[in-house]
């Protein structure tokens, strides 16, 4: 079971069930007491936190979490050192036992170089952190666009029917910078319409799922790791 809530401006928090063992994780830690606040609600106990990266918005309520649950923290082994309380550490492709789940970590490097997203086969879904938005993509702060090209077809190599959980929503803003670079794509309009109809009844565009990001999203669209930059450096002016 996955439930999702607003967090910080434009953060999600995710808490991911496994309902036979009743283990329970948080997908990043962008704000500790407000996740603390949906446990409670929630009647649960949190034992693990999976962190996609490094960034204060996703790691900043670790140690606060740490220390009240007594939660085991998972992270990327090339970002140990970023990972704040960081206990497992997990190399790229590796399964880690979440009960009866298996949880692969894919290392997406090209946001941050130590980034990874969390695959649920169990639930048909996928943690992409700050790879991939709604029909966006993260910023390349520490990767090359190849870097951040390779990391999005790991992603789209993942079964269409997939839901994408995007660490924050920016949806409405992405949608306004896609249909300038595909402006005939009618399944593109149809997503920002439908975007913009949720945003306007306070109900959140995520999950996404594989298949909407292939027709939808201009970066998961690009053909070469050149046009990804090219398509990157307008949004960055957008
Ligand atoms: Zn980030």
């Amino acid at each position: 079971m996955i439930t999702l809530f607003p967090c910080l401006n434009d953060n999600y928090g995710f808490l991911l069930v496994e309902p036979e063992s009743g283990l329970c994780a948080t997908i990043d830690t962008p704000d500790g007491a407000q996740i603390a606040k949906e446990l409670d609600r929630s009647g649960l106990t949190l034992t693990h936190i999976f962190n996609t990266h490094h960034h204060y918005d996703h790691v900043d309520g670790n140690l606060f979490l740490k220390e009240k649950y007594g939660a085991i923290i998972v992270g990327a082994q090339v970002d140990e050192k970023r990972i704040p309380g960081i206990d497992i550490a997990l190399s790229d492709g590796e399964v880690f036992k979440f009960g009866a789940y298996d949880i692969q970590m894919i290392h997406t490097p090209g946001h941050t170089l130590g980034h990874c997203a969390y695959y649920v086969p169990d639930e048909k879904s996928v943690f992409v952190g700050d790879t991939i938005f709604v029909m966006g993509c993260g910023k390349i702060f520490e990767g090359t666009p190849a870097q951040m090209f390779d990391s999005i077809a790991k992603l789209a190599a993942l079964p269409a029917d997939t839901k994408v959980y995007c660490a924050h929503e920016y949806t409405v803003s992405n949608a306004a910078f896609a249909i300038t670079i595909e402006p005939d794509n009618q399944d593109l309009q149809s997503a920002v319409k439908a975007a913009k109809t949720l945003r306007a009844n306070g109900r959140p565009t995520i999950p996404t799922t594989i298949a909407t990001e292939k027709r939808t999203n201009p970066f998961m669209r690009a053909k070469t790791a050149e046009k990804l930059a090219e398509i990157r450096a307008a949004k960055d002016r957008f």
